[in-house]
């Protein structure tokens, strides 16, 4: 019988590439993932200050109105170092708004002004599309919005999209046009006493080569966050997508967060792009005008999406 099996599992394993990756593993809809990833890009980049903006902040309002029990706007106004007042908003979406025990997931819904990493030096001042720095970790949420809809969870759930992540330039302290919303978030919180069991951020996680590591910042500050979020991409068979090993530390929405206290881990796969063919370093889309929406999958966004309504099914 060992034989048997042993010799039977290559054979499966030939009828399908990507074993472990097959169809859903749970209730969440990754081709509408998908969808709603498309949807955003079709507004065009979603630049704080742009009409484009506003429709499309308009929209996930308007999506999670229609799948969550309660959604908050927190809308404020930034002034950036060169003297201009953005108009941003975090939309925050509550499922079981009554219960103490809650996970919150957040993902960041604004594009970056500028492709300040393309190769091609004339692009540099043009906003990117956005289609997995910014646009698949809405789709993510929104879709997971209709499987928390569908079958109500046990436990409280916080889906929050917050704005201004990727503005500025400057990623160090203090975090002067970047991080936007979530630092507005943590200092005007639903409520004082506001403390989730744990946080996860989801950003950058529709890749096609999709490799996520744990994020060196996560790991040091809540690392049994970081463990329970592997292990349960481990239960589901995506070892070989949700990588055990500590890769870059990532300055991110989680930052401002973490400093707060809430217990908030990044998921990113930072890696953006395919690996080189000869094992040497590869060109990243990641602030590129190469961040489209055939760059990303339905399967990656399926994959994550599996990981992340597991964890809130199982409490
Ligand atoms: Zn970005």
């Amino acid at each position: 019988m060992l034989t048997f099996l042993l010799l039977s599992l290559p054979l499966l394993g030939a009828c399908d590439a990507l074993p472990g990756a097959t169809g859903p593993k749970t209730a969440f809809d990754g081709n509408a993932a998908m969808e709603y990833t498309k949807a955003q890009l079709a507004f065009g980049p979603r630049v704080p200050g742009t009409l484009a903006h506003v429709k499309a902040g308009d929209w996930i309002t308007k999506m999670m109105r229609q799948r969550a029990d309660t959604v908050i706007e927190q809308r404020f106004t930034h002034r950036t170092l060169a003297g201009k007042e953005l108009p941003l908003r975090n939309v925050l979406a509550r499922f079981n708004p009554a219960a103490t025990q809650r996970i919150l997931y957040l993902t960041h819904w604004d594009t970056r002004p500028m492709a300040d990493e393309d190769r091609v030096l004339g692009n540099r001042g043009t906003p990117i599309p956005g289609a997995n720095d910014g646009a698949a970790g809405v789709g993510l949420l929104i879709a997971l919005g209709d499987a928390l809809k569908k079958t109500p969870p046990g436990i409280g759930v916080d889906l929050l999209f917050v704005d201004g992540e990727d503005y500025g330039t400057s990623f160090v302290p203090p975090y002067s046009d970047v991080l936007l919303g979530s630092q507005y978030f943590a200092a005007n919180l639903p409520s004082p006493d506001y403390r989730p069991i744990y946080g996860v951020l989801w950003d950058m996680i529709a890749d096609k080569d999709l490799n996520i590591l744990q994020e060196a910042r996560s790991v040091t500050s809540a690392p049994e966050v970081v463990s329970r979020v592997w292990q349960k991409a481990a239960e589901l068979g995506y070892a070989r997508y949700f990588i055990p090993r500590v890769g870059q530390d990532v300055t991110d929405d989680h930052v401002p967060l973490l400093a707060k206290g809430l217990r908030v881990i990044d998921v990113i796969d930072i890696d953006y792009g395919p690996p080189a063919p000869g094992g040497g370093a590869s060109p990243s889309f990641h602030h590129t005008l190469e961040d489209t929406i055939d760059k990303i999958s339905v399967r990656s966004l399926q994959i994550v999406g599996d990981v992340a309504l597991a964890l809130l099914i199982d409490g």
